[in-house]
């Protein structure tokens, strides 16, 4: 009997460790798990203890983020953390905006653009936080949220956590305003996402028969409001693309297949972090009566429109940066002072439009300096020495020694012909060349009366920017008739 007793305790006791060390094994992969992806791969600037913070709100109230992934939950975090970055989110009628609203909100749209590569809908910048419904003015009525076309999104508090807090009523605000943005940043052409741009035309011809339908007040599947127009229409589906994946792929397979290509997520595949899983096209593909899924995205650039940026770098390469030049070679800047100048504008101007820009993930770090140095400072330099030029303060004239000259062909690109350069006594303005040239013809029509040019009266106006700028020159000639 003893050997048996000993044997099953032994038989516990062994069970018992094996169990206690894979929990703790187990435990420690989830600890050093979370550390790699969110310190090594995804990098993200949070502590330990802002990271539990986050993680729960987001596990507490975000069912999106509680399926996904280890790594999914990290990247999840990081874009959170960047999209929050790159908005101001104001409480109003004396709500205070608060980390968990932040978290939530920028969850949202995170949760939106999860399968896109961009995702910082770069065109909005406030977020209006409101504690319920509100007055909107210019629409005089009350509402629950709006997205502007001016860059600013408003959402009752109240609402919104509603749209979480039922996950399946096909009702969510966050979500539904966000759809709204990612639409408008596209239409207002601010940096967005290329899938999106590119299939977003396609998307709406593949819903456009049930939107038809809907505006004629036949039944659908999607709440009624998605009849109001295209832009509802899509922030409707959006909210049942979240809300009831199952159940939209069932009842309108097109578009929520095409929605899918979309957004490039499926919210049916919940093991892979709501990727599109293989074989997903082919498969559509094969069935009948199903709009074909394309192999490839076509390049659609209807939607794609310009950055200011990309002009202000147009114009510096193509005019400013050969302007400022000569707008220099009229000015008493010398080579150092014009150096300084010129790369003064790249520092002051990079730090100022570095929230306009890199913040906003409008360019690469590489592609902003390249504009910096060859469309903004250039354009804002030739600006500066431009109004100095045309907006006197004051006028100033000097005369100087004329010790001997030399002959000239060209000063710059912009002055062409021959020339006669003064060497000036104390080699004065020996930098400013513009100022001490003589056109040629002039100066030997005089000289050749066998004169003797004697000194160099220039005349300078004081600019607005407080830059001498080179107006007009003339030479005085002594009586020299000693041969
Ligand atoms: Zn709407």
């Amino acid at each position: 009997m003893e050997v048996v007793a000993i044997a099953i305790g032994g038989i516990f006791v062994l069970f018992y460790t094996l169990w206690l060390l894979f929990a703790v094994f187990k435990g420690l992969g989830l600890i050093f798990g979370e550390f790699w992806y969110n310190k090594v791969k995804w990098q993200n600037p949070v502590s330990r203890s802002e990271y539990i913070i986050v993680n729960r709100i987001l596990s507490e109230k975000f069912d999106y983020y509680k399926g996904l992934s280890v790594d999914g939950k990290a990247k999840f975090i990081n874009r959170i953390i960047d999209f929050r970055k790159t908005k101001r989110f104001i409480g109003m009628e004396g709500l205070k905006a608060t980390e968990e609203m932040k978290t939530l909100i920028s969850g949202a749209a995170v949760q939106l653009t999860f399968g896109l590569e961009k995702y910082i809908l770069a065109h909005y910048h406030t977020i209006y936080i409101y504690p319920s419904t509100f007055y909107s003015k210019l629409l005089r009525k009350k509402l629950k949220g709006g997205t502007s076309g001016s860059g600013t999104i408003s959402l009752s508090w109240e609402d919104f956590q509603h749209g979480y807090e039922v996950p399946d009523d096909k009702y969510n605000l966050g979500l539904h305003e966000m759809a709204h943005a990612l639409k408008m940043d596209v239409l207002k052409g601010t940096d967005f996402d290329d899938r999106f741009g590119f299939y977003l035309n396609n998307w709406e011809k593949v819903g456009s028969k049930e939107f038809q339908n809907m505006q004629k007040g036949e039944p659908s599947f999607l709440r009624k409001y998605g009849g109001t127009n295209m832009h509802e229409f899509f922030a409707v589906c959006i909210e049942h693309f979240f809300e009831t994946p199952q159940q939209f792929a069932k009842r309108l397979p097109d578009i929520y297949n095409h929605l899918c290509v979309l957004l490039n997520q499926n919210l049916i595949n919940k093991k892979s972090d709501y990727s599109i899983q293989e074989g997903f096209a082919e498969n559509i593909n094969r069935k009948l009566g199903r709009i074909p899924i394309p192999k490839t995205i076509r390049k659609n650039y209807s939607h794609h429109s310009w950055h200011w940026s990309l002009t202000i770098l147009l114009v510096g390469i193509f005019l400013t940066s050969w302007l400022t030049p000569l707008f220099i070679s009229y000015t008493d800047l010398d080579f150092h002072e014009s150096v300084c100048f010129y790369f003064g504008a790249v520092l002051l101007g990079g730090v100022l439009q570095y929230p306009l820009i890199i913040r906003r993930k409008v360019m690469s770090f590489g592609i902003y300096l390249i504009y910096l140095i060859l469309g903004f400072s250039p354009t804002a330099c030739s600006s500066i020495l431009f109004l100095n030029k045309q907006i006197s303060m004051g006028r100033i004239e000097e005369k100087h020694q004329i010790i001997s000259w030399s002959y000239k062909k060209d000063i710059n690109p912009f002055l062409k012909g021959s020339f006669v350069i003064l060497n000036l006594e104390n080699n004065a303005y020996g930098y400013f060349e513009r100022a001490r040239a003589f056109e040629y013809s002039t100066f030997y029509t005089v000289k050749s009366k066998k004169n003797k040019p004697d000194s160099l009266t220039i005349g300078f106006s004081k600019g607005i920017f407080g830059l001498k700028a080179f107006k007009e020159n003339t030479v005085s000639f002594s009586l020299h008739k000693n041969d």
